[in-house]
C-alpha cells in the first residue's frame, strides 16, 4: 500500500465523487485535499464536464494549474506550470472535434428519427433544469470541444441501434451519471490516464503510483488504468465491474465526498 511521502498521483472523477451528486459539495473531502496539498500529491481531475467548466473548479478546490482530464477523456490539459512557455502543448483534443460529432448525430437523428436531446439542442435553461446547475456553470457546461452529451428518450433496443450506427462513424456512446455521451471510437478516461502518466514517468522517471475513484461505467476504464481503483457507492443502476486483472480495488460503504475520503484512508498510509 502507498505511503503519503510516495510518488503518488491521484486520478478522479468529480460528480457523485469528490462532488456530492445531488449538492455538488465537497466538504467531506476537505480534510484529505488539504493532506494532498502539503505533501505535493497531484489531484488530476478526470470527469465528463467541460475544460471551462473544470477550470473554475480547481481553482475552488486549489487544484488550480495541475493537469485535468474532460469530456470523459476526449481532452486533456496538461500542467500549466510546464508547459507555460508553449501553451500550444498544454491543451490536446484527443478525436474528433465537437461539430463533426454533432453532425453524425444530428445526421442520424434526421434518417432514423432517434429520439435524444443533447445540449446542442436544448438552452442554458433546459440544462439547468437536467442539473440542478447555476446558469454561469450551464454556460460552461455547454463550451464543449470533444464530446456531446445527451439524454435519450427512446427504447433501450434504440439505443443499441443508435450506438451501431454511431459506430460506423469511428463513434462511440459512454454512460455517466447523468447523461449519455458520444464520443470518438478508442477515447475514454482509462486511455487519457495512461498517455498523462508515461508522461510523469518520463518527466522524472519516478514510478507514480496511482489511485483512482470513480461512482459510474464511464469511470471503469480509468479505474482499471490505475494501481488502486476505489469504487466509490453510486446511484447508477448499471454496475461498475472491473476486470479481474485489476487487483486492488476498494467499494466504499459512503456516497459521494464522504466515500472519496473513506477510499483514500483505506489505500494511503498517512502516518
Ligand atoms: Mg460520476
Amino acid at each position: 500500500m502507498p505511503h503519503i511521502t510516495d510518488p503518488l498521483l491521484i486520478v478522479t472523477d468529480l460528480d457523485g465523487s469528490l462532488l456530492d451528486h445531488h449538492t455538488y459539495s465537497w466538504q467531506p473531502a476537505a480534510d484529505w485535499l488539504a493532506l494532498l496539498r502539503q505533501n505535493t500529491i497531484p489531484v488530476v481531475i478526470c470527469s465528463s464536464k467541460t475544460a471551462a467548466e473544470i477550470q473554475v473548479l480547481q481553482k475552488s478546490l486549489a487544484l488550480e494549474g495541475l493537469p485535468f482530464i474532460a469530456e470523459n477523456g476526449a481532452v486533456l490539459h496538461l500542467d500549466v506550470q510546464q508547459h507555460s512557455d508553449s501553451p500550444a502543448l498544454s491543451s490536446q483534443v484527443l478525436g474528433k472535434d465537437y461539430s463533426t460529432i454533432r453532425q453524425a448525430m444530428e445526421q442520424l437523428r434526421s434518417l432514423k428519427g432517434y429520439k435524444f436531446f443533447g445540449f446542442g439542442d436544448v438552452s442554458e435553461k433546459e440544462i439547468i433544469e437536467w442539473t440542478g446547475l447555476s446558469a454561469s456553470d450551464a454556460l460552461l457546461a455547454k463550451q464543449r470541444e470533444a464530446s456531446e452529451a445527451f439524454i435519450w428518450r427512446d427504447t433501450d433496443e434504440r439505443l443499441a441501434e443508435f450506438a451501431t450506427d454511431l459506430a460506423l462513424d469511428d463513434l462511440t456512446i459512454t454512460q455517466g451519471g447523468r447523461f449519455y455521451h458520444v464520443m470518438s471510437a478508442g477515447s475514454g478516461k482509462g486511455p487519457a490516464i495512461k498517455w498523462l502518466l508515461d508522461k510523469y514517468r518520463q518527466l522524472d522517471g519516478r514510478e507514480w503510483k496511482t489511485i483512482g475513484l470513480g461512482d459510474g461505467p464511464n469511470d471503469v476504464s480509468m479505474l482499471e488504468a490505475v494501481d488502486y481503483a476505489v469504487v466509490i457507492r453510486g446511484y447508477s443502476n448499471i454496475p461498475v465491474e472491473l476486470s479481474p486483472l485489476q487487483h486492488y480495488v476498494y467499494r466504499t460503504q459512503s456516497y459521494g465526498p464522504e466515500g472519496w475520503s473513506e477510499g483514500l484512508s483505506h489505500f494511503i498510509t498517512a502516518v
